[in-house]
């Protein structure tokens, strides 16, 4: 007799993985879009919510929502992970063919999604949103975010394309590919433009948050950036390596006008402390920079190499029946 055979898995055409942190504000503007949006999504799909350790009623809201509507999943981390990670939680537990990322907050248009699946459609395998135009945000991060992009992609080993965030379709293949990624430094539109395929953009105005506040302090921001340059450049390593030769050079051409001015010229120039506190301070400076970009790549070793796992989960709901 033949084993009953398992009943058989979920397989939506297409999942939309969010993160939430502290967006009890946001839900009630975010769902209704979302719906409308969906509605004309052929095949079936799933939402995932990422709940990245809110400390408000986010939790709540998305239960209440399960309760309504069977498409929405979600999984509660057990405490705030971060972006990144939320959303590193929410593909591994992707069924979709197609796997949309989004921001909760409405910057990211869910009405964009029909054209990025018509993208997908047509054979590309990541369609990225590329922001043309950031509406209300202060200079100060438009400035930031422009030069960073640059400098960013002046210094990585792949090609990551400028005013990208994580808003993007990808084809299940990518998202396995992603998956499949042991690192803990997940600066994911970095690794998503590392994975290859066919990859195209679409261009789009980014809103002003709906409601709420940013959940991006500007240290989370800087952490982010700097994950992202070391996570994919050597560069900075190799810039310490420059500085301390740059400094040799100078002290060797002191060595040489010391010794000049020593025994050539009479009543020299030399201004002994000073010239000598200056060689300290610049000395001491470019190792201390040097020791400093070092620690940034010995601290992300010493992350990996302990291996724990990327985020802990205190609640899943509507993945029943799925083997992980
Ligand atoms: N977010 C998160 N964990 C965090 C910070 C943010 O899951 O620690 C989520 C947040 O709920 C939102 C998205 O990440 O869905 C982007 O956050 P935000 O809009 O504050 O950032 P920005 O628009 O400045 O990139
Ligand atoms: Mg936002």
């Amino acid at each position: 007799m033949l084993p009953p055979s398992p009943a058989p898995l979920f397989s939506p055409q297409y999942s939309i993985v969010i993160p939430l942190y502290n967006e009890e504000a946001i839900l009630p503007l975010l769902y209704p879009r979302l719906q409308a949006v969906l509605a004309q999504l052929a095949g079936p799909s799933e939402v995932i919510f990422v709940n990245d350790g809110s400390r408000d009623r986010t939790l709540a809201l998305v239960r209440q929502l399960r309760e309504q509507d069977p498409r929405i999943c979600y999984l509660s981390l057990a405490r705030n992970f971060g972006h990144q990670i939320a959303v590193t939680a929410g593909l591994q537990y992707a069924r979709g063919q197609a796997v949309i990322v989004m921001d909760a907050d409405l910057q990211d248009p869910p009405e964009l999604i029909p054209a990025m699946v018509a993208q997908w459609q047509a054979g590309f395998e990541v369609v990225y949103a590329r922001r043309t135009q950031r509406r209300q945000e202060d200079w100060f991060k438009r400035l930031m975010a422009y030069g960073f992009y640059r400098l960013l992609r002046q210094l990585a080993d792949v090609e990551i394309p400028a005013d990208t965030g994580d808003f993007c379709l990808m084809d299940r293949r990518v998202v396995q590919v992603l998956n499949a990624m042991p690192e803990r430094g997940r600066y994911l539109r970095g690794l998503r433009a590392w994975v290859g395929f066919r990859q195209t953009s679409i261009p789009f105005q980014r809103d002003p948050r709906a409601a709420g506040s940013v959940k991006y302090t500007f240290r989370k921001s800087l952490a982010l950036a700097i994950d992202g340059l070391v996570s994919f450049s050597r560069l900075p390593l190799r810039l310490a390596t420059y500085l301390g030769l740059l400094s040799a050079l100078v002290a060797l051409i002191m060595a040489i006008l010391v010794f000049y001015w020593r025994w050539f010229v009479p009543n020299s120039p030399l201004t002994g402390f000073a010239a000598i506190a200056i060689a300290v301070f610049f000395l001491g400076a470019v190792q201390l920079v040097s020791i400093g970009i070092l620690g940034e790549y010995v601290g992300r070793i010493y992350d990996e190499v302990k291996g724990r796992p990327l985020y802990t989960l205190a609640e899943v709901a509507g993945f029943e029946g799925e083997a992980r």
